[in-house]
């Protein structure tokens, strides 16, 4: 599918025209033109044969029948993946904002690839339409989205915040701000930007050390942005935004899921606007996960210190759907 071409189109057309067409594509779920009876039967035909509504995608299933991911590929021939989580009656979209990644961090796949491009506006929110078309066919719609797919939302900050406002658009799919989480490697400028353009999101950082010699270690760009000021942006975005905000943490063996390390973490999420989610490392070869009770030990010290921690549910491990797994393959397990 080409946005690009369907504007293209548009633009020569009467001005209610790109109105009608949006409302097709979005809210009706339209996937041929031939099902557009609102417009005249020549601008059908000509979309039909110019600007095909198909998005190519292959499906895999999870083994618990709850995790769905889909490799679309692109007008230009390379894939990008997304996941479908359902959970408690819940449809949960994780999108993808880059093909690759340039940050590199050493527990991800979609790391390892590096970077191939950024994502458009309008690849960005396919990603969406596809499930809500999947969707459509049981009656269900979309509740959620998070980015948290392959790559850094803020180092493709105008494309992401351009997918946003499609999303968000009550004319179009109508997915309350509230409803999207953008999470991020701790790019500080992206953050600032967020608070001022769309203060409804919810933000998360990724943050899985709780000083700057371990962070370092895992996450290449923290060299950049140092705990110190990632932090104060954290704090900045929570005083505006008034909005509570998720830091994310995944849980390493030996790594980083010490008592100390609790400790030291929890010293650093002093703010009743905080939040953590614990991560159970997924496999992507070099580490290994963190024992349950271990996790549970780690929990504990944070919510005995006043920080609220909650563990995310696995999903889709099996078929490399779960965060950090995503690499643009078919499995990569
Ligand atoms: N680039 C952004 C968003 C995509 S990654 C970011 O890093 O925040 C989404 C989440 O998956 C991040 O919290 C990331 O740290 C986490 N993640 C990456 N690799 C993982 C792995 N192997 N196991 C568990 N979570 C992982
Ligand atoms: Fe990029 Fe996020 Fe993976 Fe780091 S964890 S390499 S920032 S996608």
């Amino acid at each position: 599918m080409d946005f690009g071409k369907i504007d293209k189109i548009l633009s020569g057309e009467k001005k209610f025209r790109a109105k009608q067409a949006g409302q097709l594509i979005w809210r009706d779920l339209i996937d041929d033109w031939t099902q557009a009876t609102t417009l005249p039967s020549e601008l059908r035909e000509k979309l039909k044969a110019e600007a095909s509504l198909e998005i190519k995608a292959e499906i895999f299933t999870g083994k618990d029948m709850q995790s769905f991911k889909a490799l679309l590929t692109l007008e230009d021939g390379l894939s990008v993946e997304t996941v479908l989580m359902r959970h408690q009656g819940r449809n949960t979209v994780c999108v993808s904002s880059q093909v690759g990644c340039p940050l590199g961090c050493l527990f991800c796949a979609t790391g390892k690839m590096g970077l191939k491009r950024n994502l458009s506006s309008g690849e960005i929110s396919e990603q969406v339409l596809f499930w809500a078309r999947y969707l459509k066919k049981e009656n269900e719609r979309v509740a959620n989205i998070v980015f948290m797919g392959m790559g850094e939302p803020f180092l493709n900050y105008d494309n992401v915040f351009g997918a946003i406002k499609i999303l968000n658009d009550d004319n179009l799919l109508g997915i309350g701000a509230r409803h999207i989480s953008i999470s991020t490697a701790g790019i500080i400028d992206g953050m600032e930007r967020m608070a001022e353009d769309m203060p409804q999101i919810n933000l998360a950082i990724s943050l899985h050390a709780p000083n700057d010699e371990l962070r370092l270690k895992l996450i290449p760009v923290a060299k950049k942005y140092p705990l110190e000021q990632v932090m104060a942006a954290a704090g900045d975005y929570a005083a505006k935004t008034n909005r509570k905000l998720m830091f994310e943490y995944i849980m390493i063996k030996d790594i980083n899921d010490s008592v100390e390390q609790a400790k030291e973490l929890a010293t650093l999420l002093d703010n009743r606007l905080y939040f953590v989610n614990l991560i159970v490392y997924n496999q992507t070869g070099d580490f290994t996960p963190s024992e349950p009770s271990q996790v549970k030990k780690f929990k504990d010290v944070l919510m005995k210190a006043g920080v609220q921690a909650l563990e995310r549910y696995r999903f889709g491990d099996d078929i490399a759907g779960a965060c950090g797994q995503l690499s643009g393959k078919n499995t990569d397990l």
